[in-house]
């Protein structure tokens, strides 16, 4: 077995739990970002314009064509 002294073995454990911590937190934060980003992502479905209504969540009015549509809806 590998002998290292205590003191460096609990400095090795402490820094791959920070990083797995900073780690974790990143991807979370990421992820979150893109589920408000997709939650208020439309696609009208008369033009297919892509556009971010974060105010609406139910009907949205496209401001390409101006046309008022429901979330996901299929034409
Ligand atoms: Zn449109």
């Amino acid at each position: 077995m590998i002998k290292i002294p205590i003191d460096l073995a609990a400095c090795i454990y402490l820094s791959v739990s920070i990083i797995i911590l900073i780690l974790w937190i990143f991807f979370e934060k990421k992820r979150e970002v893109k589920n408000i980003y997709e939650d208020n992502l439309w696609q009208c479905p008369i033009c297919f314009f892509e556009y971010i209504d974060s105010k609406n969540k139910e009907i949205s009015r496209c401001p390409r064509c101006k046309t008022l549509h429901k979330k996901n809806e299929k034409c």
